[in-house]
């Protein structure tokens, strides 16, 4: 072990203790890998247990010129948790605890280390919820969610992250750790520049998140929801678009293609079957009216081609029927299929979510154009996404050992970010930026003639980060 590198790991242990300092290499390996096994390694890895321990870090990590990698569950999918060999990962799991609930004022009181998961569970008992829910929710931490500016499957009638984070305790990497708090518990505030929003989505690189009061929202009376298979994607968003004329209060509006059916109807334990491309939809609605909602979503459903459809008149049939089951199995029924269709049993396989948003009166011609460039590219993908807000989430794979389609995937990645970018939409709707979509943010705002927000968001991380210690060469 090199000198400085020791004598950095003796002076963590020192100022935190040891139990909270970790330079096992098998450790940093594990914490040093994200969700879709990206590598990085890390000089070592601090687990805090509170605001104090961080503060202590970050003024230490100023002092000597060392890099922080901030973290909550690993989970991102654009490498912005990946830490680098200079530096050291900071996850902030240990803390978590949630310290408040006030049903009243409608908000939360929790660290960042709480999962989205647990807190959802907690808040059921009071008849609550967080209407933020990712994919990666059994996993995503609040810390993280706050973060990526994390969205799920109730963006639809919630919104993201941006439109929850009500005040937040942050820590500076500046000389004395500076602990900071913005926003205000209420969920009217205005307090100048908004800096709670900056914060939001900012990826771990302007300060740490060391407490975050959350809003939150009661759990709906009911929900229905219908399912129904469509032999084109086209068909799909068409019925999409209907829904979306006939003013339904939508809960959640998600699709799966046709092959991604196929392989989680084999390895999930829906009840349901059917052949083609999958359209879930729930509608919040009384139980009086269950029946006349989920008949005139069936017209819709049908007129579009649906071939079967089924309806559930409350949250519970849903779940018995398994409804959402193909959805929630998305990134698993991918990565089979990529599995059984590679050439070679030894080949390694590397699955890539794409994450762009189109308006939704867009989405047919996204769809098509998204198909033609999988024909032009000879590169496999399955379609699924969050699709009432024209978030659709291509995943894309290739053989690590198919050296030709390795080097064409960006340029398929580049091409699809142009399809959002082009159709008036995102290149990144929910995931962030992080390294892999930098060119894609560029892209973005030169189209947009934006560019001059590059400089500014760069004065902002030298304000907030002067010596670009905190997860550097991340979103800039
Ligand atoms: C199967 C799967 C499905 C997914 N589905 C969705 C989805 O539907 N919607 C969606 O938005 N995302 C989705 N994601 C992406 C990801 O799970 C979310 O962005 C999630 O919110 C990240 O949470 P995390 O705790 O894992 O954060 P991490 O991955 O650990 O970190 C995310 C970012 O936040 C920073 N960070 C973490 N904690 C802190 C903190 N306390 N202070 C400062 N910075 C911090 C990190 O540096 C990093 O930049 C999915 C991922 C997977 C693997």
């Amino acid at each position: 072990m090199d000198v400085k590198r020791e004598e950095t790991i003796n002076d963590l242990k020192r100022i935190l203790g040891t139990e909270k300092v970790f330079d096992d290499e098998a450790l940093i390996k594990l914490y040093g890998k994200d969700a879709i096994f990206r590598e990085g390694s890390a000089i070592a890895l601090v687990l805090p247990e509170s605001v104090e321990d961080v503060s202590k870090l970050l003024s230490y990590a100023y002092k000597n010129d060392l890099k922080i990698y901030p973290q909550g569950s690993a989970t991102d999918l654009v490498g912005s948790s990946t830490p680098h060999s200079d530096g050291i990962i900071l996850n902030l799991q240990r803390m978590n605890r949630i310290k408040e609930i006030s049903v009243v004022d409608s908000y939360v009181v929790t660290e960042p280390g709480v999962r989205l998961f647990e807190l959802n569970n907690v808040l059921s008992d009071y008849g609550y919820m967080f209407p933020v829910d990712p994919g990666s929710v059994k996993s995503a931490s609040v810390g993280g969610a706050i973060n990526s500016g994390a969205g799920g499957m109730m963006g639809a009638k919630y919104g993201t992250m941006k439109d929850y984070v009500l005040e937040l305790q942050v820590v500076l990497p500046d000389e004395n750790g500076t602990i900071m708090r913005i926003g205000s518990k209420t969920t009217k505030s205005r307090q100048g520049y908004d800096l709670v929003r900056l914060i939001v989505g900012s990826e771990g690189t302007l300060a740490v998140v060391t407490e975050a009061t959350l809003k939150i929202v009661p759990i709906p009376e009911n929900v229905v929801t219908i399912a129904g298979f469509f032999p084109s994607l086209e068909d799909l968003a068409r019925a999409v678009i209907d829904i979306k004329k006939s003013r339904f209060d939508v809960l959640i509006m998600e699709f799966v293609d046709d092959l991604t059916v196929k392989s989680a109807l084999e390895n999930t334990k829906t009840k349901i079957s059917g052949e083609g491309n999958m359209l879930i939809t729930s509608v919040i609605t009384s139980i009086e009216s269950a029946d006349r909602v989920l008949n005139s979503l069936e017209e819709i459903f049908k007129l579009h081609g649906a071939t079967k459809v089924y309806k559930a008149r409350t949250q519970q049939e849903s779940d018995e029927l398994g409804l959402m089951d193909i959805r929630r199995n998305y990134y698993a029924a991918s990565i089979q299929i990529a599995a059984k269709t590679r050439k070679k049993e030894t080949n390694k396989i590397i699955v890539y979510p794409e994450d762009i948003s189109v308006p939704p009166s867009k989405l047919v011609e996204a769809v098509r154009r998204i198909r033609e460039l999988e024909k032009k590219y000879g590169i496999p993908m399955t379609l699924a996404g969050h699709i009432s807000d024209g978030n659709i989430h291509p995943n894309i794979w290739v053989e690590e050992e198919d050296k030709e389609r390795l080097e064409l995937l960006p340029k398929l990645i580049a091409d699809i970010m142009r399809i959002g970018i082009e159709l008036g939409g995102t290149m990144s709707s929910e995931h962030g930026i992080g390294t892999t979509k930098k060119e894609g943010l560029i892209e973005e705002l030169e189209h947009k003639g934006g560019l001059k927000a590059l400089e500014l968001m760069r004065g902002i991380k030298r304000l907030f980060d002067p010596k670009g210690i905190l997860n550097p060469d991340k979103v800039l």
